[in-house]
């Protein structure tokens, strides 16, 4: 198929939910993506850190060529094997809990949810707080939780039991509970909401208020898990470990992975008729898991990110001296926020025509999450074109 062609067919038989940026990738092979036209990008920003070992990355599509020659899916009312090996080797590097596993962050979420609920009916609570610029997913009740009126709006009337705490404020926090609350949200670096890094001491805080008032914590590590913030998931950067953790994301390392890990004596409320999901922990997803967490071990991805991302936020922040237009440079490991003094969409189109995928969300903020294994000479190699294209776009 050409080009043209492609596009017509997206005119005529998709639908128009995606912004599009004008490409066509057809080949990716770990930190590179090709287009329909043989060009070669750097790609930052890698599957919206779905393909956060890069794309196509080698153990991952051996272990789903495998796996697809030797069972494709059973479904849940029967015993799966690379789906109890998986369970086992994600509480292994999480904590000692129980999984359910899904396809995607919102159903994680969703089960979050449901979960919280359950587990509040003994009381008559059923209220979960989100927090402000939070992102949890689209489906009705997950794009009800995410705080931001623009992406739930439209789809009024909206699902009951959610209030919404400013983030990184414990007293914004305490003003929303009331006697039907029962859980609490949040993502320990907010992603799509601009790359707002929790405070150590609000996350502690947040830790023992719930454990006082019997609320659950829930962190959504859909973009943070994974090795993202150089630890297995953020909240071991903090040392606060939740009752809920959802994932999604890098998990399947670009094949559809959800999961909801949950304390073990929460998650026994989900029984029988509670919850399901006919594809979650398909033999396929599973087989893509393990191998994922396979590669972040034995090739120390984890350690790569930590050792790398000091020096390339460092340069990141050296290149906010040189140029006035850069707010701000944060993150953790390799999620890492770029804020402009203006809008970045232009900025980023720049750095693509130069060869780098980035991404800009929060309008300002340049979002940068190269895959967890590059390399430092490829780190230079797109600081390069970061240096360059702030160059041309802000005339320095
Ligand atoms: C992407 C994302 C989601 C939604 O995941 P989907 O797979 O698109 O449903 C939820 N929470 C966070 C933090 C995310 O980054």
């Amino acid at each position: 198929m050409d080009e043209i062609t492609v596009k017509q067919y997206y005119n005529d038989y998709i639908i128009g939910c995606y912004g599009k940026e004008n490409f066509v990738f057809v080949k990716g092979k770990g930190p590179w993506l090709w287009d329909i036209n043989g060009k070669k990008y750097l790609d930052f920003f890698p599957g919206w850190a779905v393909s956060g070992l890069g794309h196509c990355p080698t153990r991952v599509v051996k272990a789903l060529t495998k796996q697809l020659k030797t069972l494709m899916h059973v479904a849940n009312n029967y015993y799966i094997d690379v789906q109890a090996l998986c369970a086992k080797k994600l509480i292994e590097i999480s904590f000692d809990g129980k999984v359910f596993f899904c396809n995607s962050g919102a159903e994680a979420n969703e089960a979050a949810i449901k979960l919280s609920r359950l587990y509040g009916a003994k009381t008559g609570r059923y209220k979960i707080i989100s927090m402000r610029n939070s992102f949890h997913g689209r489906t009705l009740a997950t794009v009800t939780m995410t705080g931001q009126e623009k992406y739930s709006a439209p789809f009024k009337p909206l699902p009951d039991g959610f209030a919404y705490a400013q983030f990184n404020d414990m007293d914004s926090l305490r003003s929303c509970v009331d006697e039907k609350t029962v859980a609490v949200i949040v993502e320990p670096i907010q992603g799509e909401g601009g790359i707002n890094v929790a405070d150590q001491s609000y996350l502690q805080s947040l830790r023992d208020f719930c454990n006082r008032n019997d609320l659950l914590l829930i962190f959504d590590e859909v973009q943070t898990g994974m090795g993202r913030t150089g630890n297995w998931f953020a909240f071991q950067h903090y040392g606060v470990q939740p009752d809920i953790m959802t994932l999604a994301k890098t998990l399947g390392g670009g094949f559809p992975v959800g999961a909801m890990i949950a304390g073990k004596n929460i998650a026994e409320l989900l029984v029988p008729g509670t919850h399901a999901s006919t594809f979650g922990g398909n033999p396929l997803a599973c087989a893509a898991a393990i191998a994922v967490m396979e590669t972040i071990e034995e090739e120390h991805l984890c350690e790569n990110v930590s050792n790398l991302s000091v020096w390339f936020i460092s340069e990141l922040k050296k290149l906010q001296k040189k140029f006035p237009v850069i707010k701000e440079v944060r993150g953790i490991g390799f999620m890492i926020g770029m804020e402009l003094e203006v809008p970045g969409k232009d900025f980023v189109e720049r750095c693509r025509k130069n060869g780098l995928l980035l991404n800009c969300t929060h309008d300002t903020v340049i979002r940068i999450m190269p895959p967890l294994g590059i390399k430092k000479s490829l780190l230079k190699k797109g600081l390069g074109i970061i240096k360059k294209s702030l160059k041309e776009e802000f005339n320095n």
